[in-house]
């Protein structure tokens, strides 16, 4: 049978998938699998779609220096061990900068372009393409797609997309590309499924976990994001800041005297629920905690997932649904209840027994704005991504694909 391999590489951890494709392209998942600890204490555990475990091993460090490493590792184990010798692979790429709307068949130009995009996710875009490259390398004929979380956001109005800065400088790139995409695209197509009149509105998708943003969709499509020109802006997050005056930024540069990559470490690593809680940058964590840091942290996360639910409804002038997915948005339904809390005024009521089973639709049948929790399922996105430009590979760059 035919598989798809899905890869999300970061810089410490590269995250698979296996997908077998179906009868009539359907695609079932058979398993997920995760190297951490690369180049400092490599361990690989993968399960099975039942979630069996596989696979639990350890490796000395100077096997798994790299990602490229990871990859040749985990890619021995599925060839070798378990017989899977996928057709395509489909990759999480953070940045499709302003060209791509879609996800894209690779070749060495596209990679090259993609690689241009690396100064707008410094910490993000290498280790993306780091596999892409290794696979190109060493499978140049194995059909690799790079599927963006940023395209879902290209269609925003001109007026989302800029920051008041003269022209020139958007020209260049500098927007507000907004991230998640990959997210966002996933609860766009199940909403229908669930609520299809609420899908056809206003909505917010509001993506709570370790990154965190909110986009505010209509009729499906993307009409504004909480993150801009990097996945810096907007919500508070694990170890980001989220929206922050520029001239924080400034002060830290002049008066504090970091340098400029001491300043982005700082922004991208302790910051967020991290910086203001002293404590954890994990949810979890904070929620257990008695430091009454953590709990202004969490108030400070509430809070302002608050204020911006009030500005994607603005951009929509008006709302008609409101849906929860990742990590936080999925399993607290404490943090899902404070926020309905705060959104009281513009028509939300929380239905606490609902809530606490984590059903589908969490509201009250008299709340007007309804309100929905639904898991994501970037991985399955990518994979439909990737079949269907591996099934069309005679127009890579046809508009962007819709999952049926
Ligand atoms: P993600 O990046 O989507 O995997 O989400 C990670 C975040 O979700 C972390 O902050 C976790 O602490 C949080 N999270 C996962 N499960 C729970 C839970 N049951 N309660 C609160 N937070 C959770």
């Amino acid at each position: 049978m035919d598989t798809i391999l899905v890869v999300n590489a970061g810089s410490s951890s590269v995250k698979f998938q296996i997908f077998a494709v179906e009868g009539e392209g359907r695609l079932q998942r058979q398993l997920k699998g995760q190297m951490d600890g690369i180049g400092s204490r490599p361990r690989m555990r993968a399960s099975g779609s039942d979630g069996a475990p596989l696979a639990d091993r350890a490796y000395p460090i100077e096997a798994v220096v790299d990602v490229p490493a990871a990859m040749a590792v985990a890619g021995s184990w599925l060839r070798d061990e378990l017989n899977i010798n996928p057709v395509a692979v489909g990759h999480r790429v953070v940045h499709g900068g302003p060209d791509h709307a879609s996800p894209v068949l690779i070749d060495p130009a596209i990679v090259s372009r993609l690689e241009r995009y690396a100064p707008l996710a410094p910490l993000h875009q290498p280790h993306n393409l780091a596999p892409i490259k290794s696979l190109l390398a060493n499978f140049p004929t194995m059909p690799q797609v790079a599927c963006f979380d940023t395209a879902f956001h290209r269609d925003h109005d001109p007026l989302a997309d800029h920051y008041a800065i003269p022209h020139q400088l958007y020209a260049e790139g500098v927007r507000r590309y907004g991230f998640h995409g990959l997210s966002y695209e996933y609860v766009a197509k199940r909403l229908p499924q669930v609520a299809p009149e609420v899908a056809a509105g206003r909505v917010i998708v509001a993506h709570l976990g370790s990154g965190a943003s909110m986009c505010a969709m209509r009729a499906g499509r993307s009409v504004e994001s909480t993150m801009g020109f990097t996945a810096l802006d907007g919500l508070a997050m694990g170890t980001r800041p989220g929206q922050i005056d520029p001239g924080v930024v400034l002060y830290l540069l002049t008066e504090k005297g970091m340098s400029a990559p001491k300043v982005q470490d700082f922004l991208y690593r302790d910051c967020g629920l991290k910086g203001l809680s002293g404590v954890s940058n994990d949810m979890r964590e904070l929620e257990a905690s008695a430091d009454p840091h953590a709990a202004f942290a969490i108030d400070y996360f509430v809070y302002r997932i608050g204020l911006n639910a009030g500005m994607l409804a603005a951009a929509m002038a008006g709302l008609d649904g409101f849906v929860f997915t990742a990590g936080i948005g999925e399993n607290s339904n404490s943090i899902r209840a404070r926020i309905c809390e705060r959104l009281a005024w513009l028509g939300i009521m929380i239905d606490p027994v609902e809530n606490a089973r984590h059903a589908t639709r969490i509201s009250r049948s008299d709340s007007r704005i309804p309100v929905y929790v639904m898991p994501t399922d970037e991985e399955l996105m990518i994979a439909r991504h990737t079949l269907t430009l591996l099934t069309n590979q005679s127009s890579p760059n046809s508009r962007r694909e819709r999952m049926s």
